[in-house]
């Protein structure tokens, strides 16, 4: 049996029997995992405090290979995000970035890029309170760890950087399309402001756009990644999140 330490952000627990949890969590060297930690929901459990949802801890797993499910051997809180108990809407934009993570990078194996993206996000929701550009930028810097990048500054098809102020936005391509390449598709043309708005929002800036294009960025970023992911979770964070953003 081998010991791994390693960081770990906890995505979700469910309970298991009077006094365990079962956690997935995502981890700096060995990406997705599944944990069984027994006894940590015994009250005086040195683990208590570090198996919380969207919490980074420092964890050591012993590890059966061949085993879906690993046991949590030691943790012990690095971040407790109290940041996040005072914010419901920067809570609900953390467990959207966490959802994302659980139900689409699930190949085994370490990411540390996609570890790196989902902790700024957390960090920063933490810090800084509900932010709607530290939720695209996530989705941006998330699709481009899975390799599906958006295409928002040359077209999808040809690559050219010479795009219409309203380019066609075709998800089976995978992002703008030139005026020409545009004719292949039949996939409206965008607005010119919303297609100002969906750029920017890869980089993370905040444009003067209204809650609704907000939401609507969002949807076309989620839409890209159910399409390259080839999967549609119901994702219950996004509603949580329509009901509490400011
Ligand atoms: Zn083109």
């Amino acid at each position: 049996m081998a010991m791994i330490g390693t960081r770990a952000v906890i995505l979700r627990r469910i309970p298991f029997g009077d006094t365990s949890w079962i956690l997935h969590a995502f981890t700096a060297d060995e990406g997705a995992v599944s944990l069984m930690a027994r006894g940590a929901r015994r009250p005086g459990s040195p683990m208590a405090g570090a198996v919380e949802p969207l919490g980074l801890s420092e964890i050591v797993v012993s590890v059966k290979p061949g085993r879906d499910l690993q046991t949590l051997s030691q943790a012990t809180a690095v971040s407790q995000r109290e940041g996040l108990r005072r914010d419901l809407a920067a809570t609900a934009g953390a467990m959207l970035c966490a959802e994302v993570v659980l139900r689409m990078a699930r190949e085994p194996g370490a990411h540390p890029g996609i570890f790196a993206v989902l902790e700024d996000a957390l960090s920063e929701f933490d810090a800084r309170g509900f932010r709607g550009p530290i939720l695209w930028r996530f989705l941006s810097r998330f699709c481009e760890e899975m390799g599906w990048a958006l295409a928002v500054d040359h077209c999808a098809h040809c690559g050219t950087e010479e795009l219409p102020r309203d380019p066609v936005f075709s998800l089976p391509y995978g992002g703008f399309l030139c005026r020409a390449c545009g004719t292949l598709s039949h996939e409206p043309h965008l607005h010119p402001m919303f297609a100002q708005a969906l750029r920017e929002s890869a980089r993370g800036a905040q444009g003067d756009w209204s809650r609704a294009d907000s939401e609507r960025v969002e949807d076309l970023w989620l839409e890209h990644l159910f399409r390259h992911s080839q999967q549609r979770p119901r994702l219950e964070s996004r509603q949580f999140l329509a009901e509490v953003r400011p």
